[in-house]
């Protein structure tokens, strides 16, 4: 696993949402619902989506962090606004094959589930957005965050 590139500006939820393809974002608007499961100490967004057309039940997480990556690491934010930078994750193969790499390339997702190497057939721009279970969890996210 390679190390995280450090950019100036991460990505937040609003570009992500922004980049995510009006596909995914009807799919998630038809099929999918999400559910604050909790909200940890360290600021993670626990969510579990229910898919109605096959039952599926997935976890995506986006966690609001420091806009800025320093050489001291991760800094999470205890007052997360709608442009805060975002670590996002979900445990779907969507994510895992096409997002989970390109993501984390500009430091907003974790490797977790993919082995690390680039998509090259499935997301050969490294294109970064917001699978369905995670853009169904974004709007409730960003509703809770403007509040
Ligand atoms: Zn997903």
């Amino acid at each position: 696993m390679k190390m995280t590139t450090l950019i100036d500006e991460r990505r937040n939820a609003i570009q992500l949402f922004k980049q995510t393809p009006s596909k995914i974002k009807q799919r998630a608007n038809n099929d999918v619902s999400a559910n604050l499961k909790t909200i940890s100490n360290k600021g993670k967004y626990q969510y579990q989506t229910a898919t109605s057309s096959n039952g599926n039940i997935h976890k995506p997480y986006i966690i609001p962090i420091a806009p800025k990556t320093d050489k001291s690491g991760k800094i999470f934010t205890k007052n997360p606004k709608p442009n805060s930078s975002v670590l996002v994750w979900c445990d779907c193969g969507h994510f895992r094959f096409n997002l989970e790499v390109a993501l984390n390339k500009e430091d907003a997702s974790r490797i977790i589930s993919s082995n690390g190497a680039e998509p090259v057939k499935m997301n050969p721009g490294m294109k970064t957005f917001f699978c369905k279970h995670l853009t169904a969890a974004y709007k409730d996210y960003i509703s809770r965050i403007k509040k």
